[in-house]
């Protein structure tokens, strides 16, 4: 049996990096501590897809990896107005490699954050990010606010290692150092654990971000006795706190980011934020979900200028979301062949873009059989990055982060399989050139 200590966790945003894996003497994963429930079901495996498959006559016939391969590079080739989406649960290794194929067939190219913390980037773009480490809020926050986010559910392991639960350096009581409010529309698992829970009526975050800045600037005279159904006594006392503390952060979820004034509420919470800079230290981030969406967005930035739902039909990156979009391209029956790569869109997209999906040609790249496979015309099997496959990601903070090869596996890696992809029709379009 082997011990693999220190192992990084390709799940969720927080990229726990203190997972033991044991492995059999037969290759196989036995054990995994550490981790939460649904990182240990990621990093054991199950369900995978078995085999790359070809669409005929209605049903995925099993085939090779090259057979595959070709396939799905003649449809890309043959595209007029292709998309190439997914990228967040896979290496930054993987996303260039997307890019260069996205470039070469002038697609457009979006990753998962054009449904999730899209509006937040647009914010952060608007008026910036006063943001920190995970590593400064575990040895300094003692005021930790869940706004919109219910880390209890969707990232477990996020306050024990980073925030309320953690002891650090200048928090060495842990909670008893700490206080934790959460804001959300109901009372939440991750509410019941806080000192202090607002219930904002939905659609209201962005007035209670509003009246929370007028206070902290001294304007409390403007708030009227109830914003957004929180009593203004209780903003006082929320504020209050603000103003007595040594290090905030405020993590923000998509339950702010998707309701109401969408990226103009992230706008006011990063006001919000600044506006506590007259009394103390204060910080926010967003609760990015997959373990490498941030890490999508750093590459097509560095490569393309833009962060996601990037259109390069015009032979240079064209940015502009709502218009350019994923579910843009989709719902307005524009593209003609997609790539889904470690992404879903069949269960999260709405439904006329998912029918406008299924009435094109769609490649699936994916270690998991998911609802895209049910309508997907080529299916490639691909090895799970972390565990079966290395690379580099970025965690929720923009830490940069290298996962390691734990087991080997009879999957291809997906920065082979798209690289290969790009060489085949490379090759198409050469021959088409001659
Ligand atoms: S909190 Fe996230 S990164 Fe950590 S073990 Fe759970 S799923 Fe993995």
């Amino acid at each position: 049996m082997a011990v693999y200590t220190d192992v990084l966790c390709p799940f969720c945003g927080c990229i726990c990096d203190d997972i033991v894996v044991e492995v059999g003497e037969d290759g196989k994963i036995t054990k995994v501590k550490g981790a939460c429930a649904i990182g240990r079901s990621k990093i054991m495996g199950h369900d995978r897809m078995e085999s790359p498959a070809i669409r005929e006559d209605g049903e995925l016939r099993d085939c090779s990896y090259d057979e595959a391969i070709k396939r799905a590079a003649e449809i890309l080739a043959d595209a007029r107005r292709p998309l190439l989406y997914g990228w967040s649960s896979t290496v930054c290794e993987t996303d260039r490699a997307g890019v260069e194929l996205a470039v070469e067939i002038g697609a457009i190219i979006d990753n998962t954050a054009s449904v999730c913390h899209g509006p937040s980037i647009l914010a952060i773009q608007d008026v910036g990010l006063p943001s920190c480490t995970l590593g400064q809020i575990r040895n300094r926050a003692d005021i930790v606010i869940y706004w919109g986010s219910n880390p209890v559910f969707a990232h477990p392991n996020h306050m024990k290692r980073y925030s309320y639960l953690s002891k650090g350096r200048f928090t060495p009581g842990g909670k008893k150092d700490r206080k934790m409010v959460v804001v959300d529309v109901r009372e939440t698992k991750s509410a019941k654990l806080a000192d202090l829970f607002v219930k904002v009526r939905p659609g209201g975050d962005f007035l209670v971000f509003s009246a929370l800045r007028a206070i902290l600037r001294g304007h409390e005279d403007v708030v009227p006795d109830e914003v957004a159904g929180v009593e203004k006594k209780d903003l006082l006392s929320l504020a209050e706190m603000i103003k007595n503390a040594n290090f905030i952060i405020t993590f923000f979820g998509m339950g702010v980011t998707h309701s109401g004034a969408r990226h103009n509420n992230i706008a006011n919470a990063i006001e919000f934020t600044r506006a506590a800079h007259l009394h103390t230290k204060a910080t926010i981030m967003p609760m990015r979900g997959h373990y490498n969406v941030n890490g999508f967005n750093q590459v097509c930035t560095w490569l393309l200028g833009y962060p996601f739902s990037i259109d390069l039909s015009q032979g240079y990156p064209w940015y502009n979301p709502g218009e350019t979009g994923a579910v843009d391209v989709l719902v307005h029956g524009e593209c003609d062949a997609a790539l889904i790569i470690s992404s879903d869109p069949a269960s999260h997209f709405p439904a006329d873009a998912v029918r406008h999906l299924a009435r094109i040609p769609v490649i699936q790249i994916d270690p998991y059989p998911n609802p895209t496979t049910e309508f997907a015309d080529v299916v490639i099997p691909s090895a799970i990055c972390g565990v079966e496959a290395e690379g580099s990601v970025y965690r929720m903070d923009s830490v940069p982060l290298r996962v390691r090869k734990i087991v080997d596996s009879k999957f291809m890696a997906d920065e082979e399989i798209i690289r290969r992809i790009l060489e085949e029709v490379r090759a198409i379009k050469e021959k088409e050139g001659e």
